[in-house]
């Protein structure tokens, strides 16, 4: 018997279900307007009008079952449960009207304990291949036995969401409904907005389970040591977890079981913009056939990308399956993490370059989430924006933030791991005068964190935010470590410092209720506290 999808109510009869990057390349080129072949082998494709996630457009479904486990809010936005199924039939009509249905099986999850079945029914080929990659690809025998899925995708992302629908404020809609097993997309072709969707889902089923899930990337060592990256977008998590000298494990989700590290993702999702080859050899590399390069521009002869091309978006972005990166370790899983380290890319140029955190501070710095990101003016000034965002991920989450935070702590105190923050933004003064710390320096840092001599380094307190500041790191200058130092007027410094302690303050509000004196000891002295 032929494939269908009859069972999700689907009629289309051509449906390609799983098929190799090689006729997904050319179902891309032949069906898809701007579709491209690098001449690195690499398939580009266009998203069209949303070239990033829309998370104020995704809504939960609300209903009994689930109620009293989700963190309602900003980030889960309740659904009715017949605006649900209204969403559901329009993308399943829609869906239907086309001639040629893609469909991508896959797993989420490394560990086959904990590993889930989705499916993907999608029109656009490049969103198929975009999926072959970020799933974990099941094997022949895997795939003939797959059965039914647990999660079931409906991307009929091309179509515009029915306004009309109740609690569907804009064309684009991405609903979720946890006891359906469905997540429907509407009007956004943007690719990302899928592997983030089966991260949301694994944030809501994991710690049902005692499994902590992660915003994070993961590598080991060659001792078989782990590290876990946590951050917010454009920290450096796909960056610098692509290390010559340790293994990946993955760059964007992961797991914390009572046996370690589980990658929840079988491709990687890289920026591309400004990629330099030297810089970032690896994700460089990886670029090749079977690889989504996604709103780059290129040369129209030569088909030669061109990285620093951000006319479409900044947000360019690359997938590639895991094991594109040379030194990936299969299957993506290890053992407990020894250390665990917070990126943050502080745009204020206060933070350190790498600071050592206490316990409570850990916990402190993991609620706040803290990144900032230069936001450009129309004068051409630029002023840092802070951004909050709890665990280092808030749109993924599902539970409130303290569920995550605990089985954190507990695991951070069983394991005994040291815990760091690293900042990647910005060092030297006030923006307009500093600049982007290296990517060697912050790699050094990383070396020396590994190899375990920064910890026997010489610390100082920082005498806001408290924690302890190295002294000396191998291969990156003294002066770099101590951020005043960096600064020409110190007393713009310590403005800024206070600053940015006061909005820690600001957005640690909503969490001080439930804090304990030990948490809120933790948090930054700001002027008057
Ligand atoms: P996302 O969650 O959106 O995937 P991410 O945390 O994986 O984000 P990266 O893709 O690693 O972020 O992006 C970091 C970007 O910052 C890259 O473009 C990288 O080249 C650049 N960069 C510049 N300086 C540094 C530095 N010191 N450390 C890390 N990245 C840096
Ligand atoms: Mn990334």
């Amino acid at each position: 018997m032929s494939f269908n999808l009859n069972q999700h109510g689907i009629q289309v009869t051509d449906v390609l279900r799983n098929a190799a990057p090689a006729v997904l390349y050319e179902e891309s080129i032949s069906r898809e307007k701007h579709s491209a072949i690098a001449s690195s082998g690499a398939l580009i494709a266009r998203s069209g009008a949303k070239t990033g996630r829309s998370p104020k457009d995704k809504r939960v479904v609300q209903n009994a079952n689930i109620n009293d486990d989700v963190w309602w809010g900003s980030v889960n936005v309740g659904l009715e449960s017949a605006s649900f199924d209204a969403l559901r039939k329009q993308a399943v009509d829609y869906l239907n009207t086309l001639d040629r249905l893609y469909v991508v099986d896959g797993f989420a999850g490394w560990d086959p304990r904990y590993r889930i079945r989705i499916r993907v029914i999608c029109e656009r080929p490049y969103h198929a291949l975009f999926m072959h990659n970020m799933l974990i690809r099941p094997t022949a025998e895997e795939l003939s036995e797959f059965g039914e899925p647990d999660y079931v995708i409906f991307n009929a992302g091309c179509t515009p969401a029915d306004t009309s629908i109740l609690g569907v404020s804009n064309t684009t809609s991405v609903s979720l409904c946890f006891t359906r097993g469905e997540f429907v997309i509407l009007g956004t072709e943007y690719a990302g907005e899928m592997k983030k969707g089966v991260f949301t889902i694994m944030n809501y089923l994991m710690p049902k389970q005692n499994v902590l899930s992660m915003h994070c990337s993961a590598n080991e060592g060659q001792k078989g040591d782990v590290s876990v990256f946590f951050g917010l977008s454009g920290t450096g998590k796909t960056t610098l977890s692509a290390d010559p000298h340790r293994l990946l494990i993955g760059d964007d989700e992961h797991c914390w079981t009572d046996q370690g590290v589980f990658n929840i993702e079988g491709g990687c999702y890289a920026k591309a913009i400004n990629l330099d080859a030297e810089a970032e050899p690896e994700i460089y590399n990886a670029i090749r056939f079977g690889s989504v390069l996604e709103n780059v521009g290129f040369d129209a002869k030569t088909r030669e990308v061109d990285y620093t091309d951000g006319d479409l978006t900044e947000n360019t972005r690359c997938s590639y399956p895991v094991e594109f990166i040379p030194n990936s370790k299969l299957p993506c899983m290890g053992g407990h993490p020894k250390n665990i380290i917070f990126l943050t890319c502080d745009a204020f140029s206060v933070l350190p370059p790498v600071s050592r955190l206490g316990p409570a501070q850990a916990m402190y710095h993991f609620i706040s989430g803290y990144t900032a990101k230069v936001a450009g003016t129309e004068m051409g000034v630029t002023e840092p924006e802070a951004t909050f965002s709890a665990c280092f991920g808030a749109p993924f989450l599902v539970w409130h933030p303290t569920v995550y935070a605990e089985l954190l702590a507990k695991r951070i105190r069983e394991h005994n791991v040291d815990v760091w923050l690293v900042n990647t933004g910005w060092t030297g003064g006030a923006y307009g005068e500093g600049e982007r710390m290296s990517i060697a320096h912050t790699r050094a840092i990383l070396d020396a964190i590994h190899d375990g001599s920064l910890k026997r380094s010489a610390m100082q307190a920082d005498p806001i935010f408290g924690f302890d500041v190295p002294l000396t790191c191998p291969n990156v200058p003294d002066e770099v470590l101590i951020p005043s130092n960096t600064w020409k007027d110190k007393a713009a410094y310590d403005a800024m410092a206070q600053r940015l302690a006061g909005l820690f303050h600001d957005n640690f509000a909503a969490y001080a209720g439930q804090a304990s004196e030990e948490l809120l000891s933790a948090a930054p002295r700001a002027n008057g506290n």
